[in-house]
């Protein structure tokens, strides 16, 4: 299967110009803008609103960092009129297919100076996609708000000769994300260096911005914990004492009571990468800002 998916990969990079049609939207139509991630999307169609078309083509069951497109959705990206990337190592599969420089926008490549390098950690599988690992550039950009920000200013850098509200609507979207930015560095100043543990290594940018001292396990929310994976927790806590576990969606019962039992509490703090089950991004984040106010009131 991955064979044939990377031999059909090297035939389109190979030949792609001359074979395929190079205009996705049909004439008349929108112009068609290609996205990474959920929070790419948002962005895009906040900013974009209805002069373009935003289409994000990963399963909504998957993480799209670690999401393997097929055939068919690699030859969207590449018709696209506008492909908007998260970078800082995020898609994965990006560094195998040749996308069109021309229309291939990079959202994150404004603080590219300050990616986090993560030094060591195990592999592990979340989702359909296989083992992975968390080791390299940290790209979970986006829930520093201020990285949010600039990555929605290079998208509505890049949409602006099709949206003509688009400079309007990013000042919006700004302010909002300003708003709740703002909530975070407040609580980040009333916890004061108090250790925190995280269930996954993906808030790298959100715990430097907001002054957390918090260290990570491995754990999915859906998964209870075993005897090894608490062990594990305990050993952290033994130098690092914890008293919540951040959590990237809503965490299984049993593993809320077996945290409870060793004087961990549970807060969600949802990343967002993938297209939430109600409401959108913001009102996504705005449960989280809540969630961590009341957390550390
Ligand atoms: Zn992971």
């Amino acid at each position: 299967m991955k064979k044939l998916a990377l031999l059909s990969i090297l035939l389109l990079a190979a030949c792609g110009r001359e074979a395929a049609p190079t205009v996705a939207s049909k004439p008349g139509g929108k112009p068609q803008v290609l996205v990474a991630n959920y929070p790419l999307k948002y962005f895009a169609q906040r900013i974009g609103g209805s002069a373009v078309e935003v289409v994000f083509p990963a399963p909504g069951d998957e993480d799209p960092a670690f999401w393997q497109p097929d055939d068919a959705a690699i030859t969207q990206f590449q018709n696209a009129d506008v492909i908007l990337m998260n970078g800082a190592t995020y898609s994965k599969w990006a560094e195998k297919v040749t996308l069109p420089q021309s229309k291939l926008v990079d959202t994150s490549a404004a603080f590219k100076a300050q990616y986090i390098e993560i030094k060591a950690d195990s592999t592990h599988s979340h989702g359909p996609g296989g083992e992975h690992s968390h080791s390299g550039t940290a790209f979970t950009t986006w829930i520093d708000l201020t990285q949010a920000i600039q990555q929605a200013e290079a998208v509505k850098t890049s949409l602006a000769k099709f949206a003509p509200d688009a400079e309007k609507n990013f000042a919006a979207l700004k302010s909002d994300l300003e708003a709740l930015d703002a909530r975070l560095i407040a609580v980040g100043k009333r916890l004061a260096n108090t250790p925190v543990v995280a269930s996954h290594p993906v808030y790298h940018y959100f715990a430097r911005r907001y002054a957390l001292n918090l260290q990570a396990v491995l754990w999915e929310p859906e998964t209870v914990p075993d005897d090894k994976a608490m062990e594990e927790l305990k050993s952290i806590l033994a130098k690092h004492s914890a008293k919540w576990m951040i959590w990237e969606g809503e965490p299984a019962k049993e593993s809320v009571a077996k945290l409870d039992a060793i004087g961990v509490k549970s807060v969600v703090f949802d990343p967002c990468g993938n297209v939430p089950d109600a409401g959108d991004f913001l009102n996504v984040m705005k449960a989280n800002v809540e969630a961590i106010e009341k957390a550390f009131p």
